[in-house]
């Protein structure tokens, strides 16, 4: 997809979901900390779960300090909902120790710190940056960014590192981080993994897995779009 239909794609976008009471986040934070631990936990679950056990978290373990010092089974305990709760109980005891011992207990705010910390890759990275520190230095790729990002022909990669590339290269700096917000909208709300509602969809015209893409044929030199 070009540049100029690519900004129609946003503009729809822009249009259905990023009106003035857009929160632009699914997750509840109120500091650099609290928005890196949730997106850490956030792997493989859903933002509400997340929300859910935010409370008691952070009642107990406010900040960096508290949390490298936390009982691992007494965090495992809080975020057990979430899945996976012993290998996140490492990943943010592990990042909340680094943050106290190299970055004097404060959240980084550059890319290259940020991945340096234990469970954090780019798009926690980019999440992180964007909603923390207002910085902008990629597109956080999840799993609707990715399969919106294919069907849509803003990519034909799998990889989220090469995912992220292309639409970096396809949209301007200023809106890569609402394009998250928007792509995962709209994943939720149309572009759905398993029933898209292609014939609803306000951006049929413009996407080339549209009018009938549960069985429409790839049109990406003849490689597959990885639509449904
Ligand atoms: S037309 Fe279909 S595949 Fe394309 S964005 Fe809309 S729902 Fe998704």
């Amino acid at each position: 997809m070009d540049r100029d239909r690519a900004c129609q794609v946003y503009s729809i976008l822009e249009s259905l979901y990023g009106g003035p009471d857009s929160p632009r986040t699914f997750l509840v934070f109120e500091n650099p900390f609290q928005i890196l631990v949730l997106t850490i936990l956030s792997a493989r679950t859903t933002d509400r779960s997340v929300n859910a056990i935010r409370d008691t978290l952070f009642s107990r373990y406010p900040g960096p300090g508290d949390l490298a010092a936390a009982d691992p089974q007494d965090v495992e305990e809080i975020i057990r909902p979430l899945g996976f709760y012993r290998e996140k109980a490492r990943r943010v005891i592990g990042a909340s120790r680094e943050i106290v011992d190299r970055f004097s207990g404060c959240v980084p705010g550059m890319m290259e710190d940020l991945l340096t910390l234990p469970g954090v890759g780019r798009k926690t990275a980019n999440i992180v940056l964007d909603h923390a520190f207002g910085v902008q230095e990629g597109v956080a790729v999840d799993t609707h960014v990715a399969r919106l990002s294919r069907r849509l022909g803003f990519s034909s990669r799998k990889d989220p590192a090469g995912i992220e590339r292309d639409l970096m290269a396809l949209f301007p700096k200023d809106a890569w981080g609402n394009l998250n917000y928007l792509l995962i909208r709209h994943g939720r709300a149309v572009c759905t993994a398993r029933k898209p509602s292609c014939t609803t969809c306000p951006l049929g015209d413009l996407c080339p897995s549209g009018n009938g893409c549960m069985t429409k044929k790839p049109v990406r030199r003849g490689r597959s779009t990885g639509g449904p």
